[in-house]
């Protein structure tokens, strides 16, 4: 089909995830026709892009998008990917998102009345299009990787689904976020040496003062902090997701949670050289810095309980172990000898927009934009980092974030009818 042959809508959003139907929900309220198109499944990420055991690190109490929130028996457990998938689903269901599954957008452009979208379906134009598509549809690799010897097997999250799937013998995991933390300990019970190599980091206990960390985040309005108000919304948007796991023991997983268990810390990786890699030194300092972010921000959780007259309902203040610096840490790995099997890159996730023919992706890959308000008339997004609070890509964050944007988009559509 040739474009401006193909179906016409007032609006479409690209990506069935939580974002693009929460778009779709305020859509609807609104009464603006548009199609959620996807090329997958709903809830894909989820589906073929998480590890087997992973499970959300924010509590189900927190699993709320418009109009559905988390009524089971568990308010402070942590959802499984197949839960996720469910609650995902049913919030399609409710609010009966027109999603086109399995089929590929492969190009948007500007046309004279909006955009042009080539799909692996034919041609589709619309007057305003939100990006939906999510935040991490690639892993990010640092380029030292193609350095690494040939005989070292690499894998990203996305390839990784549970130890068994890695050869027997050493791994090193690169990266000490969530995912490098989780996924670490996870090869460490499996019985394998694991290294961990630790860069800047997020250190959050999993409770305090008897409550889940995250219920203070929301508490203490952190999470609602506006992407206009935040001194450093660059820094904001490029912070490391903080050292959780979602367990039904509502385990701590830091530093030295993961040294108890064997995992053995060294630096940054700061190259791949003659089948080396090599890593940063000041551990000391790198761990004296999380802590220090750490207490920081719980002194803010207790100035707001004091402040807020809730101190009666929680436990008293508390303040943890400092990160165990090792006696001795090794500067340098010898990844041609044998002793590492695997690397596992943890290394962060990025947006994939080769089919956004817009100019408005920066050199970093990243998409120019004001609050969702995307730097082209009628182009709106969702689902990126603070797009407009501290909560955005989280489930529980879309929702005013999803309104707003809508709101953004009703109004234009009606200043360009005039
Ligand atoms: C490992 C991990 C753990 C996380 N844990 C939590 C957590 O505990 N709690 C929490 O609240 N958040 C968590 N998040 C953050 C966030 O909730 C997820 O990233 C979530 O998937 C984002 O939803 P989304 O709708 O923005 O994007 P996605 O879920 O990625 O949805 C985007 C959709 O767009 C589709 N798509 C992409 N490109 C195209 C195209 N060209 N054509 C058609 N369709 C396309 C994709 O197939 C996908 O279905 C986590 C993220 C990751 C990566």
């Amino acid at each position: 089909m040739t474009p401006g042959t193909g179906e016409r809508f007032t609006a479409v959003v690209i990506g069935a995830g939580h974002a693009g139907l929460a778009a779709s929900y305020f859509l609807s309220q609104r009464s603006i026709d548009h199609v959620v198109l996807e090329r997958g499944e709903i809830a894909n990420s989820w589906r073929q892009e998480r590890w087997e055991s992973l499970r959300l690190l924010t509590p189900n109490w927190q699993s709320r998008l418009p109009g559905l929130r988390y009524e089971g028996p568990d308010p402070d457990g942590y959802m499984t990917m197949g839960e996720v998938t469910e609650f995902i689903e049913r919030f399609a269901k409710i609010c009966a998102a027109p999603v086109r599954a399995g089929l590929n957008v492969t190009s948007v452009r500007p046309a004279e009345d909006g955009y042009e979208l080539t799909t692996s379906q034919g041609a589709i134009s619309a007057r305003a299009v939100v990006i939906a598509s999510g935040a991490c549809n690639a892993p990010a690799v640092p380029a030292l990787a193609d350095a690494v010897p040939a005989a070292v097997r690499q894998l990203t999250p996305f390839d990784y689904r549970d130890p068994a799937g890695l050869p027997d013998g050493g791994v090193l995991v690169v990266g000490a976020s969530a995912t490098g933390v989780q996924l670490a300990a996870e090869l460490a019970r499996s019985g394998r040496p694991v290294t961990l190599s630790v860069g800047e980091h997020t250190r959050l206990p999993r409770t305090y003062r008897g409550r889940d960390v995250l219920w203070w985040m929301d508490a203490a309005g952190v999470w609602d902090q506006r992407y206009d108000e935040l001194e450093d919304l660059g820094r904001a948007r490029r912070l490391p997701s903080p050292q959780l796991v979602g367990t039904p023991e509502r385990t701590a997983l830091d530093l030295n949670a993961l040294g108890a268990v064997g995992v053995g810390l060294v630096g940054r990786l700061a190259a791949v050289r003659d089948g080396r890699a090599l890593f940063s030194g000041g551990l000391r300092n790198v761990f004296s810095l999380a802590d220090l972010k750490m207490n920081r921000l719980l002194g803010t959780f207790d100035d707001w309980a004091a402040q807020a007259g809730r101190d009666a309902e929680v436990d008293a203040p508390e303040r943890f172990e400092p990160t165990r610096v090792p006696e001795t840490t090794r500067l340098q790995l010898n990844l041609g000898g044998g002793e590492i099997q695997t690397i596992v890159w943890a290394t962060g996730f990025r947006p994939d927009y080769r089919w956004l023919d817009v100019p408005v992706v920066d050199a970093k890959g990243q998409l120019r934009h004001e609050g969702g308000v995307v730097d082209s008339p009628g182009l709106y997004a969702l689902g990126l980092p603070v797009l407009r609070r501290r909560k955005s890509t989280f489930i529980y964050g879309i929702e005013d974030d999803a309104r707003e944007v809508v709101d953004h988009l009703a109004r234009y559509l009606t200043a360009v009818r005039m």
